[in-house]
């Protein structure tokens, strides 16, 4: 089932970048950030694979992009260190879709919306972000594409169940 969903064909960006993003819901660690990239492919375009940074903060795309990537998304963790930033674009989120000319896509597990940011478009630092001590931060939103259910604890535990049964099952094969 991962295979087909990695392998589908969409007819826009958003719709490879929400079902990307509705995968990496079902089943990543949320403890960890996840994303991948869409490609331009013929017919129209596609989602990677996840890959996930095995860290709360950040996940490396690096080793997807090329010459026919035309966006990323990745999650966001929801944790209480970072339940202020979850639902924004972080700096180098933004960075990184301006200097690719790429479009950002990104899914709050704290909202659960999926944002998209494209430099093109959509400003950047466009929201103040106040802290009690006073520190103030400008964070790029973008705006809301589509959203994902959130699960609740059982299902997510029955998820992480299946994912490391289909990954046995695929060791196994090659
Ligand atoms: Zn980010």
């Amino acid at each position: 089932m991962v295979n087909l969903l990695t392998l589908a064909v969409f007819a826009t960006i958003d719709e490879a970048a929400i079902s990307g993003l509705k995968h990496a819901a079902a089943i990543c660690d949320p403890q960890y950030e996840c994303g991948g990239v869409v490609r331009a492919v013929p017919g129209g375009f596609e989602a990677s694979a996840l890959i996930s940074s095995k860290r709360p903060f950040g996940v490396d795309l690096a080793e997807f992009y090329g010459p026919e990537v035309v966006a990323d998304f990745h999650t966001h963790v929801c944790s209480i260190h970072n339940q202020a930033f979850a639902d924004f674009f972080s700096m180098s989120d933004a960075i990184v879709n301006q200097e690719l000319h790429t479009v950002g896509y990104m899914l709050s597990l704290c909202d659960w919306n999926i944002r998209r940011y494209d430099p093109s478009q959509d400003d950047r630092d466009d929201e103040e972000v106040d802290f009690r001590s006073g520190r103030v931060i400008y964070l790029t939103c973008g705006h809301i594409v589509g959203w994902v259910p959130p699960l609740p604890e059982e299902e997510v535990a029955l998820e992480l169940t299946v994912v490391r049964r289909r990954n046995r099952l695929t060791t196994h094969s090659t």
